[in-house]
């Protein structure tokens, strides 16, 4: 536990303060686990101080093996229980049949198309029937995540959105990680600080944006999947990857 700063633990005081009383507030609320860094980090806080918050993941049929290894890991390890949503087969079809297996690199319009087919709609059908959900996104992430608040109404979802690590760092998650001894996807001991589907994320060098291993070849401002639409904002400089692992 000697890694947790006093800054550090107060910021996961306000994390478990801020899901326990979602837990208490809200008659269903769901965790959207991406399995990412923070995501594990938010695993671990829900399984451990707020079990009542149900947890889900979505497996758009592209994830790198490793994702799919760490989710059987961190169900295990922490006994906890992550419900599996899946695309519509239908709809996944008829995409391919459509544009091609690989599509998404042809153009921005194909990639949302993908991202539409195997997480939009498998995102709405897993939250459909809640009040509220939560993510592991923060505001150093990203460009498109800037103005990203604790609590927000997500007006897309009709419903309330927290982001509980909102104003943690990535050296504070990976520390939280490695206090906890927290299973994480073993990508990023291999450069990738942000993971996705495993055709849409590759590994990012030193000194580049931590989500610059996400849809590569598109502009900076346009990399979001359809999941987090309200977070957008102008473009600003960000922090650059540290390579921070365990
Ligand atoms: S990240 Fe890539 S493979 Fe995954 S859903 Fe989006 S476009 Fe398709």
């Amino acid at each position: 536990m000697s890694d947790i700063s006093p800054e550090l633990q107060a910021k996961i005081d306000h994390s478990i303060a801020l899901l326990q009383e979602a837990a208490g507030k809200y008659e269903r609320v769901t965790f959207a686990n991406s399995l990412g860094a923070e995501d594990v980090v938010l695993t671990h806080l829900i399984a451990t101080k707020a079990p009542a918050i149900s947890m889900f993941c979505l497996d758009t049929g592209r994830l790198p093996e490793e994702t799919l290894t760490l989710l059987a890991d961190i169900q295990q390890k922490l006994s906890c229980s992550i419900q599996v949503y899946y695309p519509e087969a239908a709809d996944v079809e008829a995409y391919v049949s459509e544009n091609g297996i690989n599509a998404f690199y042809e153009s921005v319009e194909l990639r949302k198309g993908c991202c539409f087919v195997r997480k939009v709609k498998p995102l709405k059908r897993a939250l459909s029937g809640h009040d509220a959900w939560i993510t592991g996104i923060r505001r150093e992430q990203s460009v498109t995540r800037d103005n990203v608040a604790f609590t927000e109404r997500d007006l897309g979802n009709d419903m309330d959105k927290l982001n509980p690590l909102a104003d943690w760092t990535e050296k504070e998650v990976w520390a939280y990680i490695r206090a906890f001894d927290v299973p994480y996807n073993q990508l990023h001991d291999r450069h990738y600080p942000s993971i996705g589907c495993a055709p849409c994320t590759r590994s990012v060098t030193m000194g580049e944006d931590v989500r610059s291993g996400r849809w590569w070849w598109e502009n900076e401002e346009l990399r979001e999947c359809g999941l987090h639409p309200g977070s957008s904002s102008p473009l600003k400089p960000r922090p650059e990857v540290s390579m921070l692992k365990p």
